[in-house]
């Protein structure tokens, strides 16, 4: 068994589409970046990378390659998967949390849990949490996540 986390932040940039944790928000302020911006999304890829012992996002989904312009986070948690599985792995579990004023990650925690783990390979659970009005998060200038996995050996079936 390996485990690994992630972490990520961005910033909000009102009027941007929102996509978190694999679900479009409407509504709500997205969030900077060359991708989607899906926080929740790109902290399970560096915790499936780096319990692969894979790398990073950053190495793997480089923000100079034109391919993930724009890229959808369960996108690049599919081509993490990918590549863990190449690698003999496949998730356990995964669990990633969500830091921040908006979206409210449990109005649509099922579907969220659903499209994650159905890019992931494995069950994700998904929570979310505000920072209490306190930092970036807080004055709602940005959104964060963490996440964990544990990956098997896929031979174990
Ligand atoms: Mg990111």
């Amino acid at each position: 068994m390996r485990i690994g986390q992630g972490v990520d932040v961005h910033p909000v940039e009102p009027g941007r589409d929102c996509w978190i944790a694999g679900l479009y928000w409407p509504g709500v302020d997205g969030c900077a970046g060359h991708s989607d911006g899906d926080v929740a999304s790109h902290a399970l890829c560096d915790a499936l990378l780096s319990a692969a012992g894979l790398g990073d996002l950053g190495a793997v989904f480089g923000t100079g390659d034109p391919r993930w312009s724009g890229a959808h986070g369960a996108d690049l948690l599919a081509e993490a998967r990918r590549r863990i599985e190449a690698a003999g792995f496949r998730v356990g579990n995964a669990v990633v949390q969500v830091v921040g004023n908006a979206p409210r990650i449990g109005t649509r925690r099922e579907e969220a849990q659903r499209v994650l783990g159905d890019a992931a390979g494995g069950p994700v659970s998904v929570s979310g949490t505000t920072s209490d009005g306190l930092g970036l998060t807080g004055r709602g200038e940005g959104v964060a996540a963490i996440a964990s996995a544990l990956l098997l050996p896929l031979a174990d079936g």
